[in-house]
C-alpha cells in the first residue's frame, strides 16, 4: 500500500503525495533557544528525522526548513538578566541544540532560518494583513482579529463560535479553547530590544515568524508541517489564520503532530525532578544511540513513556542487532543459497516497509526486524543459513539502519581517541580566544563527562583520563 499519514487537519489517515513532482516541501517548528532542549522536544525532532529518512527511502527529495526562534519573551528576560545581547545569549543554545541533534544522529534540514534575520519580511506580511482588514492596533501593538477569519479552529477542531470579539493576548501561548486575538507585532517596552520598521519600534510575535519563513522558502502551500502536539493550538492555528489570510490558499496539506513524552508515567517537570536534557542522560553514561532508539521506537502519535528500564531494553535491542551483524560478517556459512530464507527476507522487508508506510509505525517496523533476526539466527544454528543468504540479509539490515541509524557505536560509547581529545582541546582554546567562554566551558564539561580531565598549565593544556 501507498505511504500514508494521519492528518491533524482532516483527522484522517490520508495517502501522501507531494503537490509538485517529487519534492516534499516541509516545515518544522524548531527550538526556542533560551535553554537546553529537553527530551520531550527531542522526541519530536527524532520523529521528524524518521519522517525525513522514510520519505527519502520512498524516493522523494526533500526541501525541509526548520526555524530557530531567537527572539521571544523568555530570551529577552534571560539575556537581560545575564547582561548579554540577544545574539550573544542565544548563540550558546543554538550551538547546544546543534550538538544535541548531531549526537542523536538527526539529519540537518535543507535550510535553517532564524527569526531575527527575517524581521523585515514579517513587518511586510503584517502590513499586508492590515491592508486586508485582519489587524488592529492597541497601545502601539498590532493584533490579528480572529473573528475575521472564518476558518479559525479548523486545525485544533475547537468550536470558537462564541469567542469574545476584541479579547486579546500578548503572550504567545494560552489555554486551549480560549481563542483570543493574538499579537503580530509587539510595541517596544522600556529597556527591551526592538527593531525599527514601518510598524514602529518593536518585535514580531512568535506565530508570524513561522508563517512568513515557511512561505518565503517553501511557497504558499506546503506539503507537510510538523511539530509537537502542544503546538496545534494556538501556534499552528494562528499560522493558518495568518498565512491563509495573506494568500487565500491552503497553507499546509498534511499536518503531522508528535505526541507528548512522559517520564515514568508522569509529565516531565523540574519540580518533580524528572526533567531531562540529552546532556543529563549522556552524563549518566547512556549512549546517544540508545536514547535515539527509545525516542524512535514508539510511533510518534502515541504517548511515549520514557523510563530507565526502557533505556536498558533499548541497549539490549541494539546489542542484539550488532551481534547479528557481527555474526553475518564473521561466521563461515556453507556454500549455496537457501531460497526459503531469501523469501523470508523479502517478507521481512515488505513488513518493515508496510509498517513505516502506515503513518510511520516504528514499533511494527522494529518487530519485523527482530522476528527476522530471530528466525535467521536459528537458521544459522541449524546450518540452514548459507553463504548465498548473507547479501540479502545485509541489505535488509542496511535498509533498517538507513532509517533508525543505531548500528554504529558512537564515539562516546567507544571512548574518545587521543586525536579526538586533542581536537576538542583545540576547539576549547579557540573558543577562549574568541571570548566564547560558555562554549569553552561546555567543551570542558563534555570531556569531563567522558572521563577526560583538563589541567591548564603555563606550558599549555595537559589532559588525562580519569
Ligand atoms: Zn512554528
Amino acid at each position: 500500500m501507498a505511504l500514508r499519514f494521519y492528518n491533524t487537519l482532516t483527522q484522517e489517515v490520508e495517502t501522501f503525495a507531494p503537490l509538485h513532482g517529487n519534492v516534499v516541501r516541509m516545515y518544522t517548528c524548531g527550538p526556542t533557544v533560551y535553554n537546553f532542549v529537553h527530551i520531550g522536544n527531542l522526541r519530536t525532532f527524532t520523529f521528524q528525522d524518521i519522517l525525513r529518512r522514510w520519505l527519502r527511502a520512498r524516493g522523494y527529495e526533500l526541501d525541509h526548513v526548520m526555524n530557530i526562534t531567537d527572539v521571544e519573551d523568555k530570551i529577552i528576560r534571560n539575556a537581560a538578566a545575564e547582561h548579554k545581547s540577544i545574539a550573544e545569549y542565544t548563540a550558546i543554545y543554538v550551538q547546544a541544540f546543534m550538538d544535541d541533534i548531531a549526537a542523536l544522529r538527526l539529519e540537518q534540514p535543507e535550510r535553517w532560518v532564524k527569526a531575527t534575520e527575517h524581521i523585515d519580511d514579517m513587518a511586510d506580511a503584517i502590513e499586508k494583513l492590515r491592508e486586508r482588514g485582519y489587524t488592529y492596533v492597541s497601545e502601539g501593538s498590532v493584533y490579528y482579529r480572529i473573528a475575521n477569519f472564518p476558518g479559525y479552529g479548523k486545525l485544533s477542531h475547537n468550536d470558537f463560535s462564541g469567542i469574545r470579539a476584541g479579547a486579546r493576548v500578548d503572550v504567545d501561548e494560552y489555554d486551549k479553547a480560549d481563542a483570543r486575538d493574538f499579537v503580530l507585532w509587539k510595541a517596544q517596552k522600556d529597556g527591551e530590544p526592538a527593531w525599527l520598521t514601518p510598524l514602529g519600534p518593536g518585535r514580531p510575535g512568535w506565530h508570524i515568524e513561522c508563517s512568513v519563513m515557511a512561505m518565503k522558502y517553501l511557497g504558499e502551500t506546503l506539503d507537510i508541517h510538523t511539530g509537537g502536539v502542544d503546538l496545534t493550538f494556538p501556534h499552528h492555528e494562528n499560522e493558518i489564520a495568518q498565512s491563509e489570510a495573506l494568500t487565500g490558499k491552503p497553507f499546509v496539506r498534511y499536518w503531522l503532530h508528535a505526541e507528548h513524552l512522559f517520564v515514568d508515567g508522569q509529565k516531565m517537570s523540574k519540580s518533580l525532578g524528572n526533567f531531562y536534557t540529552l546532556r543529563d542522560l549522556l552524563g549518566m553514561s547512556y549512549t546517544p544511540e540508545v536514547i535515539r532508539y527509545q525516542l524512535a521506537a514508539v510511533p510518534y502519535r502515541r504517548k511515549l513513556n520514557f523510563t530507565f528500564d526502557g533505556l536498558k531494553a533499548a541497549a539490549t535491542s541494539i546489542d542484539r542487532l550488532r551481534n547479528y551483524k557481527l555474526r553475518l560478517e564473521t561466521a563461515k556459512f556453507a556454500d549455496g543459497t537457501n531460497e526459503k530464507l531469501i523469501e523470508r527476507t523479502h517478507f521481512a522487508t515488505a513488513a518493515f516497509n508496510e509498517a513505516l508506510d502506515n503513518d510511520l509505525n516504528t514499533a511494527e517496523a522494529l518487530a519485523a526486524v527482530f522476528e527476522y533476526v530471530r528466525d535467521t539466527n536459528s537458521a544459522m544454528d541449524l546450518g540452514e543459513f548459507l553463504a548465498g543468504n548473507t547479501p540479502s540479509a545485509f541489505e535488509f539490515l542496511t535498509h533498517f539502519d538507513r532509517v533508525f541509524e543505531v548500528l554504529k557505536p558512537s564515539a562516546r560509547a567507544a571512548g574518545l581517541s587521543d586525536v579526538d581529545v586533542e581536537a576538542k582541546i583545540a576547539e576549547r582554546s579557540a573558543a577562549k580566544k574568541s571570548r566564547d567562554f560558555a562554549r569553552a566551558d561546555q567543551v570542558r564539561k563534555d570531556l569531563a563527562e567522558q572521563g577526560i580531565i583538563l589541567e591548564d598549565t603555563k606550558e599549555g593544556v595537559r589532559w588525562k583520563r580519569s
